[in-house]
């Protein structure tokens, strides 16, 4: 089985606390560049405390190709850091409204191979512009990747240990490298 944190670097909560800051500051910066336009933040969402190694940089960069395709028509910019030790991260500046990019980004988690692995946020600094829920658009919550029900509930009862997370997703990971392997 591919273990995607084989020789990654573990990183620490407060490493991750000063991330958030950071990308609240890209967020802030790129909105007052591009005011009319709609910024996504795309980075990982793994178990643990290792956020980066090689394949998780490999697994990243495919799948920005894969996002990049899906928003190629209205990409204005995209900026990215792939070697953070808290995980590659990238930003995408979308010249389309904040609610047509959901629903992109909803589909992407649904259909992409890998989407599972992936947070995916409309940046809303405006609280008084509400977003609209996944119900309101018609789909259904994000679902757990271990046992398939709303991912939210099985975080906020901790349903699943860290190292069946963990297992989960190298399991789906080795399944599916195995099945490209097959395709070619
Ligand atoms: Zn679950």
């Amino acid at each position: 089985m591919t273990d995607i944190f084989d020789a990654g670097e573990p990183t620490s909560l407060e490493a991750i606390m000063t991330n958030n800051a950071w990308r609240e500051r890209q967020e802030n910066e790129l909105s007052k560049q591009y005011p009319e336009q709609t910024i996504l933040s795309f980075r990982l969402d793994v178990p643990g405390l290792i956020k980066q190694s090689p394949t998780l940089v490999d697994i990243f960069s495919d799948s920005m190709r894969r996002l990049e395709r899906l928003f190629r028509p209205m990409l204005t910019y995209r900026v990215d850091d792939l070697q953070r030790v808290t995980g590659p991260e990238a930003f995408l500046v979308l010249n389309e409204c904040q609610t047509a990019v959901q629903m992109l980004t909803y589909r992407f988690e649904q259909t992409d191979p890998l989407g599972y692995m992936f947070n995916l946020d409309v940046v809303n600094l405006d609280p008084a512009a509400n977003q609209f829920s996944r119900h309101e658009l018609g789909f259904p919550e994000k679902a757990c990747v271990v046992c398939g029900d709303d991912a939210k509930i099985c975080m906020g009862v901790q349903k699943h240990s860290i190292d069946e997370v963990t297992r989960t997703f190298n399991q789906r990971y080795t399944f599916y490298v195995n099945k490209l392997r097959v395709a070619k």
